[in-house]
């Protein structure tokens, strides 16, 4: 059975981050969606747990993917599955020079994990989560960039952080 896992901070979960999942779920038997902690970026908005349910809530319609949290290196959280495959989407030249130093990174430690790189929907290019945060900040309308049904709770925490 053939397993991607698609990692990130999701925070939060756009259209450009489910484009890549909802393409993945057609080419693999399973997909884990792992919901990265990561310390590296500083003042996340929403908790790991609140990402979890967004991305949850966001991917219910696919059977054959699930939602996982991790706080620890992927290529070490890698090693419990059999051959999976790191699936992520690239967006642009500055994309790919992260993303291939994080493979020579993850291969130093799990050298038989494999990343394979999706290129980003040309709607979703300039998409990212930081871009979300910023135009939710200044109550823009942020409909056609995160899935519907998170709007609402996006734009609460705005409300939030802006207080
Ligand atoms: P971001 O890069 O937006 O802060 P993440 O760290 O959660 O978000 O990204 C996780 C993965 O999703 C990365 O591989 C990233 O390249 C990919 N990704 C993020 N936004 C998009 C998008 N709009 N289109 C395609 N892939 C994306």
């Amino acid at each position: 059975m053939s397993i991607a896992i698609c990692p990130g901070s999701f925070d939060p979960i756009t259209l450009g981050h489910l484009n890549i999942i909802r393409r993945t779920s057609r080419i693999f038997d399973s997909v884990v969606v792992c919901v990265m902690h990561n310390a590296a970026k500083s003042s996340p908005w929403f908790t790991p747990e609140e990402r979890l349910e967004m991305v949850k809530t966001a991917t219910s319609r696919y059977p054959n993917v699930r939602v996982d949290m991790q706080n620890m290196l992927l290529a070490e959280y890698a090693k419990q599955f059999d051959h999976p495959v790191i699936v992520k989407g690239l967006r642009a030249a500055s994309d790919f020079e992260y993303e291939f130093q994080m493979n020579l990174i993850n291969k130093n430690i799990n050298p038989d994990l494999e990343t394979m790189f999706l290129t980003a929907d040309g709607k979703y290019t300039f998409l990212s989560s930081s871009v979300v945060r910023e135009m939710a900040h200044y109550g823009a309308d942020i409909t056609g960039l995160v899935p519907s049904e998170l709007i609402q709770l996006i734009e609460n925490k705005a409300k939030q952080w802006r207080k």
